[in-house]
């Protein structure tokens, strides 16, 4: 995650934000096959700034660890998730207990970083197919459609921790999100406009002029 991160002084002292985090993301060998996807630069950075809560949704539905594979089939208006190997093995109703069990609980979570391409945890990237196999377009998964139309949750996905200081700059953003009390100034050096996801999205351009600006600040 390259160089050390210092928090602005700022924002160091207000609470530390919530965010989700795929649990197979997070190290946990959660997967289907019992393996992870660990992201082992990223983590300890969200770590020491951030309270990371994570969830393997599919576990969290009792799913078990190895299971088999489930994808999304649509026949019409229909939509299931299904098992790739058995389709007479039927998963969204247990997933879909998780997703509005965790949606209840009222947490203070400003942003999920969900898994790509996972039918519960992708977010845009999650292949749904027709009945005979072929995939017809990308959706959310279960879990990352329920938190984000059910309570607003941003969700991204590990794809933006590709960007060099990435991690720095979704830290930024949470703290900005979390907090409307953040300094006028310094939100507006960063150019926060109250919208995580946009603020996200202008990540991979000229963060490390704007983080150097705000070090320079000491802010
Ligand atoms: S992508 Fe989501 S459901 Fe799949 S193993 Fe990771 S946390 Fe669990």
């Amino acid at each position: 995650m390259g160089a050390k991160f210092h928090l602005p002084a700022a924002l160091a002292q207000r609470p530390r934000p919530g965010i989700l985090v795929s649990a197979c993301l997070a190290g946990d060998r959660v997967r289907y096959d019992g393996t992870d996807k660990a992201l082992p630069d990223l983590m300890p950075l969200l770590e020491s700034h951030l309270r990371v809560q994570r969830l393997c949704p599919e576990v969290a539905a009792g799913l078990g660890v190895p299971r088999p594979p489930v994808q999304w089939v649509e026949s019409g208006h229909d939509q299931r998730l299904l098992g790739v190997e058995d389709s007479s093995l039927r998963v969204d109703p247990a997933l879909q207990q998780v997703a509005d069990d965790w949606c209840q609980k009222g947490s203070d979570i400003v942003c999920g970083i969900l898994k790509a391409r996972s039918p519960s945890c992708g977010s845009g990237t999650t292949p749904i197919y027709d009945t005979a196999g072929k995939v017809i377009r990308m959706a959310d998964g279960l879990f990352a459609r329920e938190i984000k139309r059910q309570r607003g949750i941003c969700v991204i996905d590990e794809s933006f921790f590709c960007h060099r200081q990435a991690g720095h700059w979704f830290i930024l953003g949470c703290y900005l999100a979390n907090d409307d009390s953040i300094p006028d100034e310094l939100a507006g050096l960063l150019g926060w406009q109250g919208d995580l996801e946009q603020f996200l999205s202008t990540a991979p351009n000229q963060q490390s002029i704007r983080l150097e600006a705000c070090s320079a600040e000491g802010k």
